[in-house]
Order: structure tokens, then sequence, then C-alpha cells
């Protein structure tokens, strides 16, 4: 990574083959466009790569190598970035880490976002562990939607699962949430895994019954620290499906926005649930998101092997339209999808708590 900022050549990353990095004149001055004219709307910032839960697919127990502060973007960095992004057409910001609300003060950025005014939506993925204690003051500084990473609703397995014997706070901080009507949807991520998931899967469907929260199950994608994914741990959106439907006839939900999930209601009205399947069912012909990480990296896809330095030139004294060059070239060049189903599959530079899902 050059100190101006320059993008990593894909050759070098060993990735894909080169592609034409266009120029000014093609990326335009309008809505942020990669080079097969998908917009992109749906930011993901990460605010720190840490995190107080231990999930096997997803980190060793000792944890990982931490960011240092001084490699962290500020606020006021975030804050900048995420303008520069809404004036390209970036309409949706979701927050996310490691775990978000382990960092400090994050009601102060969340109310920093909440001004800038083209945004349409301000989220956040959590753990949910401190969720019940931070809930007001989140939604009080301007969060408006909420995503709890729950993988079951049986507190061993969740003990289990995520190091952590936690599923008590997790589900107050739940409960916490429906007290704010302007805090929705309220969505519960599920990490579907062969033969774990299998047995929660009628649990799940009752609690998206009883409760006002939409149960969304993602496939199992090879973004672990440690490297142990393998195609047979994925349980497919379709097997979920089936095992819901053996006991809850489910509808489609018609949505004409760009999302990840295949949404569903029960046939009988009470609830909806969610399949995200980037394995069995990829959705990058549509994809409109980007992320930048923790320390200020610009990443293009989930499964990105190069990254674009914005902190660099942040802290160089870059203008904002210097900054807007780099992500709009840096977007030209987005992936066309992702490769995990293709022989010679190479991981992410980066492992999902690193990236921030
Ligand atoms: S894998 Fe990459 S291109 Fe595909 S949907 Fe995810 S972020 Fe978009």
């Amino acid at each position: 990574m050059t100190d101006n900022g320059d993008i990593i050549n894909l050759t070098e990353a060993g990735a894909l083959p080169p592609v034409d990095p266009g120029t000014p004149d093609d990326w335009g001055d309008g809505q942020l466009v990669d080079r097969v004219g998908r917009a992109i709307k749906n930011l993901r910032v990460s605010v720190t790569d840490r995190c107080n839960f231990r999930c096997h697919y997803c980190m060793p127990e000792e944890g990982l190598v931490w960011l240092k502060r001084d490699e962290l973007l500020s606020y006021e960095e975030i804050e900048r970035l995420v303008t520069i992004f809404a004036s390209m057409g970036v309409e949706e910001v979701r927050l996310t880490g490691g775990e978000p609300l382990v960092r400090r003060d994050l009601p102060q950025l969340i109310e920093k976002l909440s001004r800038i005014e083209s945004l349409t939506s301000l989220s956040l993925t959590t753990n949910g562990f401190t969720l019940e204690k931070m809930c007001g003051e989140l939604v009080a500084a301007g969060l408006q939607r909420i995503n709890v990473s729950m993988d079951t609703p049986v507190r061993e397995k969740f003990a289990h699962i995520t190091r952590r014997d936690a599923l008590p706070e997790v589900l107050a901080g739940l409960e916490e949430c429906e007290k704010y009507p302007e805090l929705a949807p309220i969505k519960v991520n599920a990490v579907a895994m062969r033969d774990f998931s299998e047995e929660d899967v009628l649990a799940f469907a009752e609690l998206a019954r009883r409760k006002p929260y939409i149960v969304r199950w993602i496939e199992f994608m090879p973004l672990d620290a440690e490297g142990k994914w393998d195609q047979q741990d994925v349980l497919t959106g379709a097997e979920l499906r089936a095992i819901i439907e053996s006991r809850y006839p489910l509808v489609p939900v018609q949505d004409n926005r760009i999302a990840t999930a295949q949404r569903f209601a029960f046939a009988d009205g009470t609830g909806e649930v969610g399949f995200i399947n980037p394995v069995s069912e990829p959705f990058c012909d549509t994809c409109d998101r980007i992320r930048m990480t923790a320390d200020g990296q610009f990443r293009t896809c989930l499964f990105s092997r190069w990254e674009t330095d914005l902190r660099a030139p942040l802290r160089n004294g870059a203008s904002d339209l210097e900054i807007e060059h780099v992500i709009r070239g840096a977007v030209w060049r987005k992936e066309m999808k992702h490769y995990v189903n293709d022989p010679g599959f190479q991981p992410a530079s980066r492992s999902m708590s690193q990236i921030g899902g």
C-alpha cells in the first residue's frame, strides 16, 4: 500500500485478472457506481476489531492481534469519510465491529452520523451483550435499525459456540429494544451451520412468531480467522426453509429494494423470517455494498483480497475531492462476485471480525 493511498494492483494480490482502473471521466461525479453500473448505496463501517465474544467460527479463544488506538479511525475521521460517501449517493450506513458496543462512547458517533441528512438508514450489528444497558442511549443518539447476532436460542449451545455464557444478556437486550418503536426493524441474525443449527430452526421460527423480531439465517461463509471453513458445513437457505415449512407454511414477501435477504412471512400472517444465501444463491449481481475497516481500509467486497487506504490520505491532508477520487477509482474496480464456489478460491485478506460483516 503506497503512502498516497494508491490502489494495490489486483495482479499483485493474485486474486483476479487485472481490471481497467478507469479514469475520472469514467467514474463520473454523481452516484457512486462500479464499472458494470452497480450503484453503491450501502456502507458498512467497522468501528473496532475487538470483541467480547469468541465465536468458534470467527476467532480463536485467545482473540487476535488487536489494532492499536492510533491505528483506529477517530469518530471525527469516520464522520468526515461517511459525509464524503453520502455526497456520492451512499444512503445506508451500518456500524459493525468486531463488536461495536465495546468501543467507548459509540452514541457520540451515532449522533454525528445521524446529522448527515442524505442518509436514509443508520443501523448497527451487535452481539447484544451490553445492549440492555445501552439501547436507550443508542436510540436517543439516532440509531434507527438493529441487527442482533444470536446463533442459537439454547443457553448451553450459545455458551459453546460463543465461548461466553451470555444468552440471558442477549435476550434481555432484545427485550429492551422492543421498548423503542422508533428502533425498527429488530433483526436477529443466526449463522447456519450443519450439524449445529438444524435442531434450532423451529425454535427460531417460533421466536419470530412470538416476538417483533425478524429472524434471518445466514449461510456459513469462509471468513473465519483460523481458515477451518468447509463447504460441507454450509446448511443452505433452501434446507432451512424446508425445515420451517414442515410445520409453518411461508409466503414470499415482495421487496423491490436491493437486499441480501430473501424475505418470507408466515402464511398465517404471524411474523417474518429471512434467508441470506451468499454461498448457495450468491447475490453479487446486484451488490450495492462497500466496507470500511476500523483502521480506515476501504474494501469493495466482503471477500476482497485488496484494499484501499483512506486513512493515509485523510491524515496526510488530502481534500474531500482527492479522497472522493480515491474512492471512485476503487469502486470502479469492485469485484464482480465472490469465488467461494470456484476452484482455486482464495480467502479474503481479512477475517470477518477484522472486516465487520
Ligand atoms: S460477495 Fe462481494 S460482490 Fe458478492 S454480494 Fe458480497 S460484497 Fe457483494
